[in-house]
């Protein structure tokens, strides 16, 4: 699949009219490690709002301080202006309970907030220029949580659509919109139960990747199955399972959980499907199944993931060294997620897989949006100072 993927990349390197939109960030540099100050910073995501005040130290340290405001349903669907309206209302509690002053605060901002439901996983830039500062041989930034998106450098000589100037040696970070990949769905080996979780979705034939990769999906894939199996195999054993019917009641969190419940009785699978969905008498084998589609529908997210990182890496020609920073909930807490994706790294690229570090980065799009600020605001920085392993495409 790799080199489907890098083709897709590369196409929309060229144009806007492709399913992979690869938008230029205009982010002409990554940190050195070396800048310092205070900034206010925003995260808004597609469940919370992060309001951090980040204190970068120089010598890749941070510090911060934050609080999470979970987004109310009537909020996201309410206009522009009630959503401004509580980020303005956020920002004021937080400055209240820090006693921290409005004055001559600088601001990064990051927005993943849906826009018309089609991405939710964008800002990832963020991620990946948070792990820079601390690491220089960061190139690529994943986001894994709510939905699922991947930016990363390219030489500006490789960005045909590019009109803007194109110093030599110049580079800029590629927000490539990955979610959407395949909307034509060509190329996923796409599943009756994908189509299902697309179509009953609030905006059909869009982000079809992130539909089979991203949290807010993988717990509802399982719904279908398990509704599927329920009804044409008996699964369950004839216990009633009418709350399965519910749209968005398998969470992905279930999915965690299910994997990790080692017992020899499934005890907490069994836990689940009684406490949330009533479903009683279930055997051994009944949550043996359960568990079983659980494991199948989490090793595939990974492994798609993986192929997608892996043809950025091929993309930019990185495989003898480079560091991917991933932020999201289901990286930091789905099990055996990056284990799945070494495994998988490893029958595409063989040793290479060795030379690829996966790094765990918290609230990127927080602390990167007080970088991005940082960095514009001294502007000094070249861009990737401390490149060791520089290797011009
Ligand atoms: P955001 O995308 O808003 O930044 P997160 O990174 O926290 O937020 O991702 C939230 C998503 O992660 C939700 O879709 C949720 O279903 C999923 N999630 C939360 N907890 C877990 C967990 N323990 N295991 C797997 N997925 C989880
Ligand atoms: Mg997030």
């Amino acid at each position: 699949m790799w080199f489907l993927v890098c083709s897709k990349l590369k196409k929309g390197l060229t144009s806007d009219e492709y399913d992979l939109k690869m938008i230029p960030s205009y982010i002409q540099f990554l940190p050195t490690g070396e800048e310092t100050g205070t900034y206010l910073a925003l995260d808004l995501g597609g469940t919370n709002l992060r309001v951090c005040q980040v204190y970068l130290k120089g010598k890749g340290v941070i510090k911060m301080k934050q609080k999470k405001f979970k987004i109310s349903d009537e909020i996201k669907k309410a206009s522009g202006t009630h959503l401004f309206d509580f980020v303005a209302d956020c920002i004021k509690i937080f400055l209240d309970e820090y006693n921290l002053s409005n004055d001559n605060l600088k601001m990064g901002f990051t927005f993943s907030f849906p826009v018309e439901q089609k991405s939710i996983g964008s800002d990832t830039v963020g991620t990946l220029i948070l792990q820079a500062y601390r690491d220089a041989q960061t190139r690529i930034g994943v986001i894994l949580g709510t939905g699922t998106n991947a930016a990363y450098v390219e030489n500006l000589k490789n960005i045909p659509k590019w009109k803007g100037q194109v110093p030599e040696g110049g580079k800029m970070i590629i927000n490539t919109e990955w979610g959407a990949f395949d909307n034509g769905k060509k190329i996923l080996p796409i599943t009756e139960y994908d189509n299902l979780v697309d179509s009953s979705s609030v905006a059909p034939n869009s982000q079809v990747f992130e539909k089979m990769v991203s949290g807010m999906y993988l717990g509802e894939i399982v719904r279908f199955i398990l509704l599927d199996l329920a009804k044409k195999y008996n699964l369950f054993g004839g216990s009633s399972f009418h709350l399965l019917e519910k749209k968005w009641s398998f969470e992905t969190s279930f999915l965690s959980r299910i994997e990790r419940d080692h017992s020899t009785d499934l005890i907490d699978t069994k836990t689940i499907l009684e406490n949330f969905f009533q479903i009683y008498n279930t055997s051994l084998t009944d949550r043996e199944y359960v568990k079983e589609i659980c494991e199948l529908v989490g090793i595939r997210a990974a492994r798609l993931t993986l192929a997608g990182i892996a043809s950025i890496l091929i993309l930019i020609n990185r495989l003898d060294g480079c560091t991917v920073a991933i932020d999201g909930s289901v990286f930091e807490h789905y099990p055996h997620f990056t284990s799945r994706m070494r495994d998988a790294l490893l029958e595409l690229v063989g040793i290479s897989a060795e030379n690829i570090v996966f790094e765990q980065v918290r609230d990127g799009s927080g602390q990167g949006a007080a970088l991005v600020a940082a960095c514009c605001d001294t502007l000094k920085t070249p861009f990737v100072p401390k490149d060791v392993h520089k290797k011009e495409i």
